[in-house]
């Protein structure tokens, strides 16, 4: 049932002669192909030769036409991973009278976007990879995204969190493996194939040490936008006693507030939890919840999440869910032995995007008898017993794992699969330190991340004092939003330049008008830019250069 696509909403024949006469037509955003998403009217899936196609037609529309360069390497991403070299899109192409030597095609009526999950097993490349991103790509290019097709191609089954992948639209995704079921043509009316990389902020470490992403363009706005469009769908409240409100924290103090503890039953174990749990409770006078994947549904996590005050954690896929986390709260990583937490910092980069206000707060183990190894496991989940005894021994031996690429380093699975014996005198003075650092919870208001806009009315007007001293007095007036915003400190900023010189004169200014003498010259053309700063860090645009002959 899940897989009917009711052929009624499309009649079959005009269709099908929309396909022969015009062929396949597509339009594209992006210069290259990392950035590039693609819109197809009438691109084909011929399921025998597991490929796409593009019909050729005296109509037929491709945009960008790259001719051979469409396969150096790719058209484009499929995944939001950049570059990858196993998540590479394109299509073939044919002529559309070769459609009349072709089985019937079955045509798909929904508006389908068409991408690679990227490791859907692992649930912070679910969330990273593929939620994030596709729910971000739906917004940006389908107008009504609830009724949008999902068409998974990297071949996988369902995987463990595919209910996570059914809530961003009301029909069911379809598999790479289901699209056989439909017959050996498969036309898709309306596609668009690619996802936004916009959401991501970590990378993996496929062509340098993983870290977070050298320009990342969302905020914690997007993500928690996200993440209640998400609660909502799963039937989650946010759990009372959850967020903050400013100036009342001493009464939510009074409240139930609590701890939890995000526990993994099988690999990187806490060996000590339940004195870890009882440290937490008498430090912090507050209830202390486990969770773990293996016991709860992801629904009933998030709604505890969703009003803990702190969460508590090993380093692991599972510490994704801090998107669920109220403003204010704290987020506690704990790093096994070796492993350095400056290095693998996907949840410490979300913690610390703007917007997120989260405070993280990361503990490594630095005692080896309190780490436990398995060199006997498989090498995936870090097992050394393959290796040279020489290579074994080297390993053993190190302290700290030195930087590598992803993803097969033996040195570094075995060190990131330890159990870990918490040491609690060390973990709750880090406690302590962090908390301590933490800045006052200002819920951080809107007005204070604005932008001034531009200042109006920029003049100047100069004077010449004697043969060698002159006046240049800038003007300006205020910025037209400022006059909407209470905004705490304002200032101006002006560069003074001489006309062919390459250095200018910074001024910080407090009022809308300023006399500058010194160093002004007589008869000479002065380049002048004026800005506004909000809060001494909220830049806004220069008005238009002005040119001043004094
Ligand atoms: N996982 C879990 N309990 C465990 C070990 C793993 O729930 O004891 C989950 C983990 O959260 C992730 C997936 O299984 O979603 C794969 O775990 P892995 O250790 O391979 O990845 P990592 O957590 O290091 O990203």
């Amino acid at each position: 049932q899940s897989q009917e696509l009711s052929q009624a909403h499309i009649d079959y024949h005009v269709a099908l002669q929309a396909l022969q006469e015009h062929g396949t037509r597509m339009v594209c955003t992006g210069k290259m192909h990392t950035d590039r998403i693609c819109r197809f009217d009438y691109l084909c899936y011929c399921s025998e030769a597991e490929e796409f196609v593009f019909f050729h037609s005296n109509s037929s529309v491709m945009l960008p036409n790259l001719g051979s360069r469409r396969f150096q390497p790719a058209l484009l991403d499929l995944s939001s991973v950049e570059d990858h070299n196993t998540q590479y899109f394109n299509f073939l192409e044919l002529p559309a009278a070769t459609l009349r030597f072709m089985p019937k095609p079955v045509f798909v009526p929904d508006v389908t976007l068409i991408l690679n999950r990227f490791n859907p097993d692992n649930l912070m490349h679910v969330f990273h990879d593929d939620l994030l991103p596709a729910f971000y790509t739906m917004k940006q290019f389908l107008d009504s995204d609830e009724d949008a097709r999902l068409v998974f191609m990297e071949g996988w089954e369902e995987g463990p969190h595919f209910e996570l992948y059914r809530l961003l639209s009301n029909k069911q995704p379809l598999l790479k493996e289901q699209l056989r079921n439909f017959g050996k043509l498969m036309c898709f009316t309306k596609s668009y194939i690619g996802l936004s990389k916009m959401t991501t902020w970590y990378q993996y470490g496929f062509v340098q040490p993983q870290g977070p992403k050298a320009n990342i363009l969302v905020s914690g706005n997007e993500l928690r936008h996200f993440a209640k469009v998400l609660m909502e769908k799963m039937n989650i409240t946010r759990a009372a006693g959850g967020e903050k409100d400013q100036g009342n924290a001493e009464d939510e103090k009074t409240k139930d507030e609590y701890i939890v503890v995000f526990s993994r039953s099988t690999t990187r174990l806490i060996l000590n939890e339940a004195e870890l749990i009882m440290a937490l409770a008498q430090e912090f006078q507050m209830r202390v919840v486990t969770v773990s994947l293996e016991e709860q549904s992801f629904p009933s996590i998030v709604q505890v999440i969703s009003g803990a005050s702190m969460l508590v954690s090993m380093h692991g896929a599972q510490l994704i869910t801090s998107l669920f986390l109220p403003p204010g709260a704290v987020v506690v990583e704990l790093y096994p032995f070796a492993v350095n937490p400056d290095q693998y910092t996907p949840y410490r980069t979300l913690a610390s995007l703007p917007g997120m206000d989260l405070h993280y707060i990361p503990w490594r183990n630095t005692e080896e008898e309190n780490t436990v190894t398995h060199p006997d496991r498989p090498w995936e989940q870090g097992g050394i017993a393959h290796l040279e005894k020489e290579e074994q021994e080297r390993i053993m031996a190190s302290k700290d794992v030195p930087r590598h690429l992803c993803c097969r380093n033996p040195e570094w699975l075995f060190r990131i699969y330890q159990d870990t014996l918490v040491d609690i005198p060390s973990f709750l003075e880090v406690l302590q330190e962090g908390v301590k650092a933490k800045p006052l919870l200002k819920k951080s208001k809107l007005s204070s991340t604005l932008h001034p806009g531009r200042v109006r009315d920029p003049q100047c007007q100069t004077s010449v004092q004697t043969s060698n001293e002159a006046k240049l007095t800038v003007s300006w007036q205020i910025p037209w939003n400022l006059k909407y915003l209470k905004v705490r400190e304002v200032k101006y900023e002006v560069w003074i330049q001489e006309q062919g010189e390459n250095t200018y004169m910074p001024y910080i200014l407090p009022q809308q008008n300023y006399t500058f003498s010194d160093n002004i010259k007589p008869f000479t053309t002065y380049l002048v830019w004026v800005r506004c700063i909000f809060n001494k860090n909220l830049l806004g645009p220069f008005a238009d250069v002005l040119m001043c002959r004094t």
